[in-house]
């Protein structure tokens, strides 16, 4: 199994061998996650989503909805 680590720790994108979901590369060589921009861990990830509703959670809600119907309908 070949694993996509930088620091040690395992990039959220790395969900199996060789196949990044991120960027949707399959069949990557590993030296490719030493220097991509996109590397997160799983916990950044989460922590990204949480301010982002945080955010979303302050603004009126006239926004919120413009927000709903760009993005969710
Ligand atoms: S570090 Fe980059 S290339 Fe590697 S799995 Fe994560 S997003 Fe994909």
């Amino acid at each position: 199994m070949v694993t996509h680590y930088k620091n040690t720790e395992k990039c959220f994108a790395n969900n199996s061998d060789c196949y990044c979901s991120a960027l949707k590369i399959a069949s990557f060589h590993v030296d490719i996650c030493k220097d991509c921009s996109f590397f997160k861990t799983q916990k950044q990830v989460e922590e990204g989503r949480e301010k982002a509703i945080k955010r979303v959670e302050s603004l009126d809600a006239i926004t919120r909805q413009s927000i709903y119907d760009k993005y969710f309908k």
